[in-house]
Formats: structure tokens, sequence, C-alpha cells
């Protein structure tokens, strides 16, 4: 394709997709998709089912994290000639934890207008339905691939008062799990699976808790992200999370309510005598 270098640049678009469930892309990241004149997508074959069900069907060109730089040259050049581009990931919002940030980073040197077109995030879902009333929190991203790497990270964040938010593969998440246990002691901690998918679930309790219910299972699938909560002292489990957490050790942990209570509150840094109270309703339901 020639270059007019004269012409006016078209517009960067970076488009959030579904990270799951084909129904949460909004009205605008449609259009867009309708109207651009390329999608540069991660994976094309992908991409093109989404345009599939959007009934949609638009040039592609592969942009993916091996081959960012070189990628990102071909499309400024599209985006100098004047035509608009649509930037889309697998799944979510690109450049979170995602390619993206190379062609954005580009086209603000070259003056070349970046449009975001925002939408499903798995880090924004998980946050959202954590429960957790942290004001802030700290997104790690996926943990580094070694143990004592990833040690590392989980050691320079343990005090943090914000929330610690990471994405994890289903192979790696109880090693994980077991991980933040031993560097951070007992915490409360989120685990979000499959959102917006079929088989979506959100697990909430103990670092020990959701570990043991993710190692009681046979095979581990899916996708997650995990949200820690900050150390006890810092938060308090909000009331919700602490009458699962006791529904929890009731039907699963073989413990007296005597006991789930002392381990829970010795955990969490609670009081007895509040959690004691508690547990009394929750030992009382059928
Ligand atoms: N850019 C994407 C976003 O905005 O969510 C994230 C891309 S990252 C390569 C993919 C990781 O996000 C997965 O390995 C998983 O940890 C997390 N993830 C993506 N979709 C998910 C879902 N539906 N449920 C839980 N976690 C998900």
């Amino acid at each position: 394709m020639s270059v007019d270098q004269n012409a006016k640049p078209g517009t960067l678009y970076v488009v959030a997709t579904p990270i799951g469930n084909l129904e949460d892309i909004t009205f605008r990241a449609v259009r867009i998709l309708g109207e651009v004149d390329l999608i540069a997508a991660e994976d094309t074959r992908h991409t093109r089912k989404l345009l599939s069900h959007l009934s949609l069907s638009k040039p592609l060109v592969s942009y993916y994290k091996d081959r960012e730089a070189e990628r990102s040259e071909k499309i400024i050049a599209e985006l100098r000639a004047g035509h608009n581009v649509a930037l889309v990931s697998d799944a979510g919002t690109p450049a979170i934890s995602d390619p993206g940030a190379v062609v954005v980073a580009l086209c603000h040197e070259h003056a070349i207008p970046v449009v975001p077109i925002p939408g499903p995030s798995a880090l924004t879902t998980a946050v959202s339905v954590s429960g957790f009333p942290q004001p802030s929190f700290t997104f790690l991203g996926f943990l580094p691939a070694k143990k004592n790497q990833r040690t590392k990270t989980l050691t320079a964040h343990a005090q943090d008062e914000a929330l610690l938010v990471f994405y994890e593969s289903p192979r790696r998440v109880c090693q994980t799990l077991a991980e933040c246990l031993e560097v951070m002691g007992e915490r409360m901690v989120f685990v979000g699976r499959e959102l917006t998918k079929l088989h979506e679930e959100l697990l909430c309790g103990t670092f020990s808790g959701v570990l043991q219910r993710l190692q009681a299972r046979e095979q581990i699938k899916g996708e997650f992200v995990v949200v820690v909560a900050p150390q006890p002292g810092l938060s308090v489990a909000p009331p919700e999370e602490l009458q699962d957490l006791l529904t929890w050790y009731k039907n699963h942990s073989g413990l007296s309510m005597k006991d789930a209570v002392k381990k829970i509150a010795g955990d969490l840094n609670l009081s007895k005598s509040q959690l004691y109270e508690k547990a009394l309703h929750v030992w009382a339901k059928k």
C-alpha cells in the first residue's frame, strides 16, 4: 500500500472485547469495529469468530507479543496513510497484560490520534465482585514464572495496604495460593474463575480455605484472577464474606463451631465473641 505522507492520519481505536460472554461488548465497540478500515488483532482466528458473531467482516492484521515492534511499524504506516485501525486482543482490554502498548506509544510519538473504547477487563471484573472495600489496588499482571522471583514479588507487596490483584493459570493457581500463605500469612482472598462464562465461579475465603476447596478437585480448569486482601488489622472482612467463610467451615472443615470460630478469629485477627454470634446463626441453619 502506498503511503501519502500529506494525508491526515487515521485514528487508532483501542477496543475492549468480551472476556467470555459475547454479550459483554459495548454498542460503541461494535460500531467502531464496523467502521474502521483495518483491525489489528492478537490472534486473527480468534477475532474472526467475534466478528462473525457480530455479522461483521473486516481486513485483519495480526499483532502479537513477540512481533509487537515490527507489526507496530506496519500499523503506523496504515494510520499515516489515513486509515482508521482498531486494536483488539483475544479477550478484555488491549495492553492490560496483553499486546498494545508499543503501537499506542508510537502513535503518541507520531501525533496520531488514539481513542480508547473501554469495556471488559478480567482485572476490573474481579475487583468489582471481590467484596473487599479497599480504596486502592495494585495490579501485578502475571506473577513471575520462577519461584524465587515470585516470592520476591509477593514479599515486596506483603505489607501493602492496597488489594493485590494478579492473573493466574489453572496449572499454577494452587501453588501460588500456597506461596501467598507462606509469605503473607493467612489472609482473605477472592478467586474469580471463568468470569462471565458458563462455569463462572466466585471463591472467597482465607488462603487455606480456598486452597482446600481447589485442591479437593480432580482437575483445575479455566482462567483465574486472584484478589488478595491486605493483612489482617488493615481490613475487616465484610459480614457477607464472614458468613460464607463460616458456612464453608461448617460444611467442609470437619471442625466444631467453637474450633472454627477460634481458627477464623486467629487467622483474621477478629474478635472471637463477635464471630461466635455470627457462627451461632450459621450453625443453626439446616
Ligand atoms: N487484557 C485482558 C483483560 O483486560 O482482562 C487480560 C489478558 S491476559 C493475557 C489473560 C488472563 O486474564 C488469563 O490468563 C486470566 O488470568 C485472566 N482472565 C481473562 N479472562 C478471564 C475470565 N473470564 N475469568 C477469569 N480470568 C480471566
